[in-house]
């Protein structure tokens, strides 16, 4: 093994990818496609430069040995030499081109794809320019060749134009002390028996993002500290004090760059909450003026300039795709994709001038990359000067309510970029799509319009094209229609969320809805309400003793009590909803239920007067699993297998519960079933008329709270959680012993976990009968 110019590179950057690098290649990830594109982007540029050259020697594509010997030989001709192959003892570099200079000299010169020096350059020549001298040669210069992006292609390439060569000689000399000795240390880290353990840091990401980043970066939780909006350095120095979550950062943590949005992070992540500042975002969705145009383009930009006019790197806009909204919410879709290889921005142009007429606004996401594109075309097309103008001026950017956090999820990951915007607020998935990135899509655009391709493959990257841009405009459309959703009035709010068919409802669905909301499905007489509500009351004074039980039978660390004690807790508590919102009766709650709670939920779900309010959380999460035959099987056949669940599913079961919770407040419940009273009043006109509808509105306000939904599906969780215990904790002779409730066991460890949640479910019941 030698150690080569980029090994020495990837030594420079970690330890461990150096490691991997030698002894463990097959680990690697496969290398991205944005990576593999910039690959060959940069073969390509290497090869351009060699005609600068024109008496150059190319020794590219020669195996190891074969460089070896040729170049030995070129050395002896003093020409220009195209990939010099070097060694000394474990050492080996290929140089871009070792030129011949005065009568005895070389100089190295290290051709780039980029258009300038990068700091990262200079170790990269030092080690060069270390082998070759330790290799008996002497070094006059050494050079970096890299884009001039002033260029302008007229007519054929003039390669010594579009080149730009730069002396960095001296910044290489001032590197150089350190490489004999980096050189030594990196020999010493691949010859390790096992991988070296390394920090992650921000270097992972520089000067490209690490292959490995997916896998060393998967230690940290979601809602990690290196999220933090604008602030990166913040984060690191947080993970070097041991702080991961961003909901651990202490209050008082100086904030800057972005404080504002980075507190509204904060607070997101520390109370699991959504946060939608709904004067701005009315304000923002205020400012769009039909015919609402969504717009985006896709560009391609080669390092050599295609087209004459361009110069290096210019972005060729290919594609763009444009839904316009009318003021009657129809939605009309037009495009433009090239498909052969002209110069398509005249056509691109004049087609969108046309498309986007004169009126209405523009809705694009992060607008500087449109403005800028939009501005090149008018520098390139004069003529059109003023109708670019006017376009750029009606443009409004979708961005800047997630950029200002008028609106932020956590699930956004500190980011407002549309990629974490997207999946936060939509169901939109690029997920199984021929072309789901931008990068993907100029790749193959390129592959199939300046290459080789069949007409089969073309038709497919136009296919794939077509629908991919056709998304990203279809989500913007989305992104707004669900901001409107979140921040308009109670009205509306029914209008988008409820299914379709609860939204001009029969008079009998709203005797339904009527018996619903007022949890009075037997119609029963005041007395019989008088009974339930003495009945309910019992139970949670029961539950409320078992729950303190729980905690001094933990604390004296008697974790076969505590476990019994936060059974009996949920199941009273559960005993108390389902008298009071299931209508149980006692007979059913004596004789059937018992001791297995989740059959208060099973039975509940089953009646069919609890379809609507089913249908209200499948809304708020339509993965909520409601066929309760397979949990009724499982509650009769398999308690004890239940009372072993562990530590990490019992968590997923109440990380599910905090999802919920934020997806519920994210709908507005509250505000959706005052919407729906609203509704049902305007709806029903003289069905009622004494209907006293202001005190009905007023109990909800006060009294429908998103706790209360919550505790429906947090009892009905750790119902199923808690059940098993009843008897493994006081009999012996069981599968699990009172004594084998020890840590280690899922609900021992989960037990301060769980007592929250149980006592917000006492909490939202009595606030409600109160
Ligand atoms: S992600 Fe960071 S720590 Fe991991 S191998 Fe890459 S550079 Fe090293």
């Amino acid at each position: 093994m030698k150690l080569t110019k980029s090994l020495f590179m990837t030594g420079l950057k970690c330890d461990k990818l150096l490691w991997i690098n030698i002894n463990k290649k097959e680990i690697l990830p496969e290398q991205s496609l944005e990576s593999k594109h910039n690959t060959e982007q940069g073969t390509k540029v290497g090869i351009l430069a060699t005609k600068t050259f024109p008496d150059g020697i190319n020794l590219n594509g020669l195996g190891y040995r074969d460089n070896l010997i040729k170049t030995k030989e070129a050395i002896e001709q003093r020409k220009p030499i195209f990939e010099a192959g070097i060694e000394i003892e474990d050492c080996f570099a290929r140089v871009d081109i070792l030129n011949p200079a005065n009568e005895d000299e070389w100089d190295i010169i290290e051709v780039k794809s980029g258009t300038k020096v990068e700091p990262h350059h200079i170790p990269d020549v030092a080690f060069q320019k270390q082998i070759v001298t330790k290799a008996g040669l002497k070094i006059r210069d050494c050079y970096l060749m890299h884009i001039n992006n002033k260029y302008i292609k007229e007519g054929d390439i003039n390669y010594n134009d579009l080149f730009a060569i730069e002396n960095i000689n001296e910044k290489v000399n001032q590197f150089l002390p350190q490489v004999e000795g980096e050189i030594a240390r990196q020999l010493d880290v691949t010859k390790l028996g096992s991988m070296p353990k390394t920090v992650i840091c921000e270097d992972c990401n520089k000067p490209y993002t690490c292959d490995f980043k997916k896998d060393c970066w998967s230690i940290l939780p979601e809602e990690n500290v290196t999220q933090i909006y604008y602030n990166k350095k913040l984060g690191f120095e947080l993970l070097e004090q041991g702080i991961t979550q961003i909901k651990d950062i202490p209050d008082g943590t100086p904030l800057k760059y972005r404080p504002a949005q980075q507190a509204i992070q904060i607070k997101c992540a520390k109370e699991n909450i959504i946060h939608l500042d709904k004067e701005k975002v009315n304000e923002f969705l205020d400012t769009l003026e039909y015919p609402i145009c969504y717009f985006d383009f896709e560009t391609y930009a080669p390092a050599v300039p295609i087209y004459d006019g361009m110069n290096a790197y210019q972005r060729i806009p290919f594609q763009y795709s444009l839904h316009i909204e009318k003021d009657d919410d129809s939605v009309e879709h037009k495009s433009f994709l090239a498909k052969d290889s002209n110069d398509p921005r005249l056509d691109l142009l004049k087609q969108l001038v046309d498309d986007l007429g004169t009126d209405g606004s523009i809705v694009v996401y992060h607008k500087s990359f449109e403005i800028g594109v939009l501005n090149e075309l008018a520098k390139a097309y004069p003529e059109f000067e003023e109708q670019v103008q006017s376009i750029i001026e009606r443009i409004i950017d979708l961005e800047e309510p997630f950029a200002k956090f008028h609106y932020y999820n956590p699930r956004q990951n500190g980011s407002a970029s549309i990629k974490y915007v997207l999946p936060a607020l939509t169901d939109i998935s690029y997920e199984g799509m021929g072309i789901g990135n931008g990068i993907e899509a100029y790749v193959n655009f390129a592959r199939v319009t300046y290459n080789e391709a069949t007409q089969k493959e073309k038709e497919q990257v136009w296919e794939d094209l077509e629908k991919y841009c056709a998304q990203d405009t279809w989500a913007e459309v989305e992104i707004i229609r669900k901001l409107a959703k979140l921040s308009n009035s109670p009205i509306e709010l029914i209008n988008n969320i409820l299914p379709e068919k609860f939204q001009n409802p029969s008079v009998e669905q709203i005797e339904k809805f009527n018996s619903l909301i007022f949890f009075d499905f037997e119609k029963p007489t005041d007395e019989e309400i008088e009974e339930r509500n003495a009945y309910a009351t019992q139970f949670i004074k029961d539950s409320k003793r078992d729950l303190e039980d729980v905690k001094l039978q933990y604390d004296n660390k008697r974790f076969h009590s505590s476990s019994y004690y936060l059974q009996q807790a949920v199941e009273k508590i559960t005993k108390a909803y389902g008298v009071i919102f299931f209508n149980l009766s006692k007979k059913y709650v004596e004789n059937k239920m018992s001791h297995k709670t989740p059959k208060a939920f099973i039975k509940a779900v089953r009646e069919p007067y609890m379809q609507e309010l089913v249908a209200l959380f499948k809304t708020a999460e339509p993965n909520l699993k409601t066929d309760v035959t397979e949990l009724e099987r499982t509650i009769n056949e398999k308690e004890t297998e239940l009372a072993q669940t562990n530590r990490e599913v019992i968590e997923k079961f109440l990380q599910l519960i905090d999802t919920l919770t934020i997806k519920l407040e994210e709908q507005n419940i509250p505000g959706l079933v005052k919407g729906l009273l609203h509704q049902l009043k305007e709806g029903i006109g003289e069905y009622d008329e004494s209907f006293d509808w202001e005190k009905l509105t007023r109990v909800f306000d006060e009294k429908f709270k998103v706790e209360l939904l919550m505790s429906f599906i947090s009892l009905y969780l750790l119902s199923g959680i808690t059940y098993g215990h009843v008897s493994n904790t006081r009999y012996s002779g069981q599968d699990i012993q009172p004594e084998d409730y020890k840590e280690g066991l899922g609900i021992v460890d989960c037990t301060p976990q769980i007592i929250p949640h149980v006592q917000k479910a006492i909490d939202a019941l009595e606030c409600f009968m109160k």
